[in-house]
């Protein structure tokens, strides 16, 4: 991804909006590259800062909540990540049992006499 993509997706990023693909380069692209990273930092800042004065909530560590989304996000790709690979294992495995099921059933054929 970059630096020009990157910006693009920042405002999408902080309203949540990115698929999980475009997710999973934002997050990387964020971790590699520090210019980014300051302009989703001022970014989430000002969101942060605009949400804070709507809700009234007083102190509030603008960066610390930047570092917990950016957690959450890392989060839900690994759980996405979980699932597919559960997804693969399943379906290896059910490729493998169809296998052996014709296999088996091959052989009892063969001992019938059948092929
Ligand atoms: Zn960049």
């Amino acid at each position: 991804m970059t630096c020009k993509e990157a910006e693009r997706l920042v405002m999408p990023y902080i309203n949540d909006e990115l698929t999980d693909e475009e997710l999973s380069k934002f997050l990387e692209h964020m971790e590699s590259c520090p210019d980014c990273r300051e302009e989703l930092e001022i970014y989430f800042t000002v969101d942060v800062g605009i949400r804070q004065l709507d809700s009234e909530t007083g102190n509030y560590n603008i960066k610390g909540a930047l570092e917990a989304t950016i957690e959450q996000s890392r989060q839900r790709l690994q759980v996405i990540q979980c699932i597919k690979i559960a997804r693969y294992a399943v379906a290896t495995i059910s490729v493998m049992a169809l296998f052996l099921t014709v296999l088996l059933q091959c052989r009892i054929w063969l001992q019938w006499g059948l092929l």
